[in-house]
């Protein structure tokens, strides 16, 4: 399967589509999800062409790889949910089809802002 430039987080990144920024720098873009499932429920994506988790681990530089998880703490923190501005919180990313990922585009789901409950109901 090859990316999918018309995918809609694709067009965020292009800037087509609008999103609710929270931050942004070389290597990432995070904004709030558009249907919430938790108080605070936010994305992350990297900013390059990658489909999912597994893509981005056999293809992303190292620098792109380092970017993405300290932005995910850098997030976390700005919304106070990291360990240290807050009481913690979810990260998770699906994956294909049996993780359920419907936006082919690598994303990290962080949920917070209050107890998000059992990982699989
Ligand atoms: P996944 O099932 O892991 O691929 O999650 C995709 C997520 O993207 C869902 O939680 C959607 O609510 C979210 N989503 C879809 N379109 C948008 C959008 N335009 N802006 C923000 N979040 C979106």
């Amino acid at each position: 399967m090859s990316y999918d430039d018309n995918n809609i987080f694709a067009k965020i990144l292009r800037s087509e589509i609008s999103c609710k920024k929270i931050y942004e720098d070389n290597f990432v873009l995070s904004f709030y999800d558009i249907n919430p499932q938790k108080k605070i429920h936010a994305l992350i994506i990297p900013k390059g062409k990658y489909i999912d988790l597994d893509d981005f681990s056999q293809k992303a530089s190292s620098e792109e790889i380092v970017g993405l998880i300290k932005g995910i703490n850098i997030v976390a923190k700005k919304l106070g949910m990291s360990v240290d501005t807050g009481k913690g919180y979810r990260a998770l990313a699906n994956i294909s089809e049996h993780g359920g990922q419907e936006v082919p585009h690598l994303h990290f789901h962080l949920f917070g802002g209050e107890n998000v409950g059992k990982m699989v109901e």
